[in-house]
């Protein structure tokens, strides 16, 4: 019984994913300029589509959604699985759109092509904030690569933009380079952290503090505010081991709790500050500026690896090469330059 009522359910659900594939570019669009939820997630779905028919459908709603107007905030926030990434977005959530604020949480979670749950992909999270109307969210999309799932996320923010979201989450769990990846689509970048017993800096990942707009030493409640008053004071004696920044930001290090809401409220303040001295100062603007640059030159470099790996002629010469390489034949250098040479005369 309850298996053909799932049937059911399930074909009536095939029929209206075919319905939405046919919705007009122009429909997708008006809908999500007028901040319609069902649209924009249909329209996110639609760039997330592997289907090469729908690609130019996907890039004539991003183009229109791009020369859309939106004074919007990109933070990423990352930390180890359990650190509370989930319970601190629902309770920061809450308290923009307490302020009036819409927003849009995103994810990167590059294991979500290979587990079907997904490190982030736990429908149970943000219970509270999923129900708001002020704010939609939406699970990392699946890709075979990491590159693959960053750019449709890139892509998803753009379109919450045109949508009206004032602040965009972008949440990722950081594992392999996804910290990268989310640092360059932000305009901030929050590293949640929990207290030890004073091995704070053990365990972090190379390059995290770097990219840290703030460190937030979270679950700061009960028996845990001393210790997490001590992580404060060890981080930000660490941060000051790293060369400034170059829009000249000095990185903070504060104490939270979702559980209690308590150092959410400041910690907000100083992200409004940030915002507000790199406007001032042209940095926020040039960052962008930057990010968008370093996308197209890493997709050109990519779609010429792509063009060049999915030639036969040019494997066949690349094998035929790798064995003199290995035989000594040739410098690798040189052997590279040749095949090079060779190929692109030959294409
Ligand atoms: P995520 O895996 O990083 O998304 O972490 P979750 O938000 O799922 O939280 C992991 C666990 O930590 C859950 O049991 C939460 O209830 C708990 N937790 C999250 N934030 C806090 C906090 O501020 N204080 C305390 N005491 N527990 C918290």
């Amino acid at each position: 019984m309850k298996n053909s009522k799932d049937q059911k359910s399930n074909t009536v659900s095939r029929i209206k994913q075919l319905r939405k594939r046919e919705i007009a570019v122009e429909t997708l669009v008006d809908g999500i300029l007028k901040g319609n939820q069902a649209l924009l997630a249909q329209a996110i779905t639609l760039l997330e589509s592997t289907n090469p028919k729908h690609y130019e459908k996907a890039n004539t709603v991003i183009e229109q959604c791009l020369s859309q107007p939106n004074n919007s905030i990109r933070i990423g926030i990352t930390g180890v699985p359990g650190v509370g990434k989930s319970s601190f977005i629902e309770v920061f959530g809450k308290m923009l759109t307490s302020l009036g604020k819409k927003v849009a949480v995103l994810a990167v979670d590059p294991t979500s092509s290979l587990s079907k749950g997904s490190i982030l992909g736990d429908k149970t999270r943000m219970e509270t904030l999923s129900k708001d109307p002020k704010a939609f969210i939406r699970p990392s999309p699946s890709g075979s690569s990491l590159g693959g799932v960053a750019q449709k996320t890139r892509e998803s923010i753009i379109i919450c933009e045109a949508a009206g979201y004032d602040v965009i989450l972008v949440e990722t769990v950081g594992v392999g380079q996804s910290e990268i990846a989310v640092h360059s689509m932000v305009d901030f970048f929050l590293l949640l952290k929990l207290s030890g017993a004073g091995d704070e800096l053990q365990g972090i990942k190379r390059g995290i503090m770097e990219m840290a707009d703030i460190i937030a030493i979270n679950k700061a409640d009960g028996g845990n505010i001393e210790q997490a008053k001590l992580a404060v004071s060890e981080f930000s004696r660490a941060l000051q081991l790293y060369p400034p920044k170059e829009n000249g930001w000095v990185p903070k290090v504060v104490a939270c709790s979702a559980a209690e809401n308590t150092g959410i409220g400041e910690l907000w303040e100083i992200i409004e500050d940030f915002i507000k001295k790199n406007r001032a100062n042209g940095h926020f603007f040039e960052n962008r500026k930057k990010q968008n640059r370093n996308w197209f030159l890493q997709t050109v470099d990519e779609s010429i690896k792509h063009f060049f790996h999915q030639k036969p002629a040019f494997k066949k010469a690349q094998e035929k090469m790798l064995k003199e390489v290995e035989a000594n034949k040739i410098s690798p250098f040189y052997a590279a330059k040749v095949l090079l040479d060779g190929i692109t005369k030959e294409l």
